[in-house]
């Protein structure tokens, strides 16, 4: 079946403006065709959408977590809790995430392996959301941030649990550096694993062909997980300028999660009555914008994920905007830069012909209004459409 998604302008996520009067063809799961919908060799039978505003990959997002309501409050909480209510909250939660049009989203932490059991769900159609990277439970310390039920401790304990992770079907592996957030232990820039462990978990991961991200706000961590090896630092809110210039040198992603921090919905709704998180919150919403307009001016590469705050991906890409990014460079941290991050870029992130029929068409020109993107109108995963299943 051939489908043409029309709208007054096709973003195709990468460097290339904006094509108006455009229009995107698939066949099947692949995107086939590009361009003015007047130039294309439609064949005889395709079914035209009419989306209306603007036609943009399907969004990716880099940062998030199935079980998690932030709003509810205690996060690790939640993660300790038993499968079935934290089950029952990430079915709602991946539902959401894919109505917003986030196509794909790299799942950075759950126990019970939840993450592997929501993607075999999503993807046996039992469940609706998006495409999951996994990295099963995450690795942290006795001491460390986002422990919840379990723990990770000593080179050996870590290279075993990298084993049972790739064992059962993660594609990355998550490691927890520094303190975070959203508990009261660990500081923002103390860092809990060893060098050797973090070199274990690097080494054990990459020979087996997965990737490292690395929960990371800033101090000596940051550096030591670098030279280790780490493939993404997630968040970075304190990062030095030689932070980001090893960053740059050695290629590496920053993942940013705005919404959690600066979200009424996010760490500020229930967790403001707990002392030690809320002058976490407050003293860095002081510090962060401006050390992120440096981070984000500086030629670092970097990607935007929302941090369990489920639906809000269109938040980040409108932070990047109030921090000063171009909006079509912040329209690429959510699509093509978040994909090339995640690792996927072969796959999803732009649309070109090869590609997975991911699309988001929304309401108005996102590059004039970044909330546009709040209005999806068309929303379709590996070419099956998905916006018909909103009810709200
Ligand atoms: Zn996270």
């Amino acid at each position: 079946m051939v489908l043409a998604i029309h709208g007054a302008q096709v973003i195709d996520g990468t460097r290339a403006d904006p094509v108006p009067d455009g229009a995107v063809v698939l066949d099947g799961d692949r995107v086939t065709q590009i361009g003015r919908i007047s130039t294309l060799r439609l064949p005889a039978g395709t079914e035209i959408v009419e989306a209306g505003g603007t036609v943009l990959p399907g969004l990716v997002n880099a940062h998030t977590h199935c079980s998690i309501i932030p709003g509810l409050g205690d996060q690790t909480g939640q993660m300790r809790q038993p499968p079935l209510p934290s089950g029952f909250r990430a079915v709602g939660n991946m539902r959401r995430e894919l109505l917003s049009g986030v196509t794909t989203a790299r799942i950075m932490g759950e126990e019970h392996h939840l993450d592997i059991e929501m993607r075999r769900a999503i993807d046996a159609g039992v469940i609706p959301g998006p495409r999951l990277l996994c990295c099963g439970i995450h690795l942290t310390s006795a001491h460390g941030h986002g422990r919840a039920l379990t723990t990770t401790d000593g080179v050996e304990g870590v290279r075993q649990r990298v084993r049972q992770n790739i064992a059962a079907g993660a594609d990355w592996i998550k490691l927890f550096i520094t303190g975070g957030v959203s508990s009261v232990g660990a500081s923002l820039e103390a860092y809990t694993y060893t060098r050797e462990e973090i070199r274990a978990a690097c080494e054990e991961a990459h020979r087996a062909g997965r990737k490292v991200a690395a929960h990371a706000h800033g101090g000596p961590g940051v550096r030591v997980a670098l030279e280790e090896g780490v493939d993404t630092v997630e968040h970075g809110a304190l990062l030095t300028g030689d932070d980001v210039d090893l960053m740059k040198r050695l290629g590496r992603f920053l993942v940013c999660t705005f919404a959690i921090l600066y979200h009424p919905e996010g760490i500020e709704k229930t967790d403001r009555h707990n002392p030690a998180i809320w002058t976490k919150v407050t003293a860095l919403r002081e510090q962060e914008e401006a050390r992120f307009r440096e981070i984000l001016r500086s030629g670092v590469r970097y990607a935007v994920g929302t941090d369990s705050m489920h639906g809000l991906l269109w938040f980040e890409i409108a932070t990047l905007v109030r921090f000063g990014v171009p909006p079509l460079d912040a329209v690429r941290a959510g699509t093509a830069w978040a994909a090339e991050a995640c690792g996927i870029s072969d796959r999803v992130g732009t649309l070109e012909p090869g590609k997975l029929a991911d699309i988001l068409a929304v309401d108005g020109d996102p590059l004039r209004d970044v909330e546009s993107l709040r209005r999806p109108r068309v929303v379709m995963k590996g070419g099956r459409r998905f916006d018909r299943l909103s009810d709200d």
